[in-house]
Order: C-alpha cells, then structure tokens, then sequence
C-alpha cells in the first residue's frame, strides 16, 4: 500500500515525505505542475517517490482522477494549503482552497479510495486557539479547543483568514469522519509556528516558507537594528512529521485524535539570543533571555497537550537545537 501526500513541494509535506520514506513507505506526492514534480523528484532523489499533478486543490473534483488511477493508496495525508499573509482575496486565497481542497480530498477518498484506510490531515493550532474575541487570549488550548471564529470574521484580514480556513477545513474533516465511522481511521495534526531545517536542500534562502522566515528574519537582522517584539508557540518540523507517520502506525490507537504539536513558547529574543550563542561570528542584534522571559510572562500563553504526546510517545526536539539546525543548513547554503 502507498501513501499519498498532497503538497509535497510544502515544507512540512517535505519532511512527511522523507520520513515516510526512510520508514520504508512508497509515496506519491500532489504536486500543482510538472515542472514542479521533476524538480521535487530530483531533490528526493528516491525509487520509491513519485509524483501525481493536482493544479489546483479547490477545483471541484481535483483529487479524483489520483484515487482512480492509483488503487495502491491506502493513506492519505492532506497537507496542502496556501500559508499566505499578503493575499489580496481572502476568499479564493485563503478559503476556498483550505476549505473546498478538503472536501475535495474527502469526497475523493469517499468516493474512489477503494483502499484507503488512513485520512490524516495537517490542521493547525489556529484551528484550536481561539481568535473569535469570545475566550481571553490566555485561555487554556487542549485537544478539546476550537477557534470560534466565523467566515465574516476571517474576511476581515489575512490572518483571520488563514485561522478560519484551518478551522472550518478541519471542521469538515471531522463531520467526514463521524459520516464514515466504520470506514476510515482520521486524523487530524495540529502544530503551532514550525521551525527547523528543510528536508533536502535550502532552495530560496532569501525567503523561506513563513514559518521558518522568522528564524530567517533574524539571522538577517543587522547588529544595530531593534529586535521586533513577537511571542509565539514552537514545534520543529521533523517532529510534525514523525506525528503524521505515527498516525498511519497506529491507525486504530489515532483514529479520531487532535494531535496538538506544541513543544514551547518563543520569542523573537530568544530566536537573537539562540544564535548569537551558537553562532558567535554571525553579527546580528544580541538578544537576551531576561526579555524574552518578560514577554513571555505578559503573554501568558497556556496549553496542555498531554494527551498528544502521551500518544506520541516521543520528546520533542528543543527550540534550541531546532534553531541551531535550520540556522547551520542556511549558512552552508
Ligand atoms: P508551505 O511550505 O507554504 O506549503 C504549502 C503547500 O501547499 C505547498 O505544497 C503549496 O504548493 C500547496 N498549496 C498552497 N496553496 C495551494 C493551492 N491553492 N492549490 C494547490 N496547492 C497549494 O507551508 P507549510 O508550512 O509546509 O504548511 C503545510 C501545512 O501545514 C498547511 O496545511 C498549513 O496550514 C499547516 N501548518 C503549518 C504551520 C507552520 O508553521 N508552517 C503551522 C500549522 C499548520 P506550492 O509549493 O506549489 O506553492
């Protein structure tokens, strides 16, 4: 049985791929050109990776024709969609194809996934942290959380946007597997901001995927510029990625589970401080660990996700170690 990754040109998708891999998987990967296949194929460089076109995800019907020409499938891992903060149309950039992208990835498998078994999704904790303004900001985020955000409220802005899209993706997601109980083992990976290295080779160190630009942005700093104030939640990459694989290993033990990936909190000082410790030659802005620890209190940032990593079963990697790796890949870049 393979496994089928959509995105697989993503980041995290990347990091899915090569684990899947090195765990022995054949996996087929959606990609939206050709070009883009050959390109990703080259970079993974493996016998068992190949790659399916998928131009555009929210086209009603776009996963069908990969269900109906590849019966070895027997997971599918969902993880494309736009992670854009600068689109002009919040509604074709951000919702439509997060939303209607998943229906069509769920009515394919419902449909034409004679072997499918596994449905894993990659949610986000934006799905899970509310932003609606109906809870405090501090509020406690658990697998049990939800955004209560409305569509109305994410056409405000694109950040609002990119949090709704999550939410009522993974809404679906979870009406889809309570329709196909007896059906399909369904999953759902929700990490907070993921940093850490690229899979394979860096291959546009002016501008990472977001998530992994604000470790980017602060190795870009200049040693007289101010640090910008940002809190925010961590989990490194290969960490997501050994989630989605766990999923498929113990489908049964997963079935039905929020995984909700964060390890802990950041800020932008501690990303300064990080470096400027392992990486005394590169000039930048200093950091310190005192005012990280001051935004970090004013912040107050809450969770408890014991449920996931006791199913998990494994330590995540540190903040450390996470911005340490994916700084050394982008100086031997
Ligand atoms: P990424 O590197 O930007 O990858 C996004 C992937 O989705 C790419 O393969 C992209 O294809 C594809 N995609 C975007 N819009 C599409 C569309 N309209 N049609 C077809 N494909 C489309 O982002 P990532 O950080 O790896 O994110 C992957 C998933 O993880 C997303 O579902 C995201 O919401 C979720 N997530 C990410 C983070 C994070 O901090 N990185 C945190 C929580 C959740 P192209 O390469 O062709 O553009």
């Amino acid at each position: 049985m393979s496994v089928f990754v959509t995105g697989a040109t993503g980041y995290i998708a990347q990091h899915v791929v090569k684990e899947l891999l090195a765990q022995g998987y054949k996996v087929i990967g959606s990609v939206r050109s050709e070009a883009k296949g050959e390109y990703l194929s080259k970079l993974i460089n493996s016998p068992q990776f190949s790659f399916a076109v998928v131009p555009d995800i929210a086209a009603e019907g776009a996963f069908d024709h990969v269900l109906q020409e590849h019966e070895s499938i027997g997971t599918f891992i969902h993880t494309a969609s736009p992670v854009d903060f600068e689109v002009s149309d919040i509604q074709t950039g951000l919702l439509d194809p997060a939303i209607e992208g998943t229906k069509n990835v769920l009515l394919a498998v419902e449909k034409y996934g004679k072997n499918v078994r596994n449905v894993i999704v990659t949610s986000s904790t934006s799905a899970v942290r509310d932003v609606s303004g109906k809870r405090p900001s501090n509020s406690l985020l658990t697998e049990s959380s939800w955004n209560e955000i409305s569509i109305e409220q994410g056409l405000k802005n694109p950040r609002l946007g990119y949090a709704a899209a999550k939410t009522f993706a993974e809404k679906e997601v979870w009406k889809f597997a309570k329709e196909n109980q007896d059906k399909f083992n369904v999953t759902t990976v929700n990490p907070t901001y993921v940093f850490g290295p690229q899979a394979f080779k860096v291959q546009n160190k002016d501008r990472l995927n977001d998530s992994a630009e604000y470790v980017n942005k602060i190795l870009k700093l200049k040693p007289d510029e101010k640090i910008p104030t940002f809190v925010g939640l961590f989990i490194d990459v290969r960490d997501v990625a050994r989630a989605h694989v766990a999923a498929i290993k113990n489908p049964k033990e997963f079935n039905g589970q929020r995984l909700v990936l964060i390890n802990s909190a950041w800020t932008n000082e501690l990303l300064a401080a990080i470096i400027n410790k392992q990486f005394p030659e590169v000039a930048i802005p200093k950091g310190s660990i005192g005012a990280s620890d001051e935004e970090l209190k004013k912040a107050d940032l809450k969770w408890d996700n014991s449920k996931t990593k006791q199913l998990l079963g494994f330590e995540f990697i540190p903040i450390e170690k996470s911005v340490t790796d994916a700084v050394q890949q982008l100086l031997d870049s």
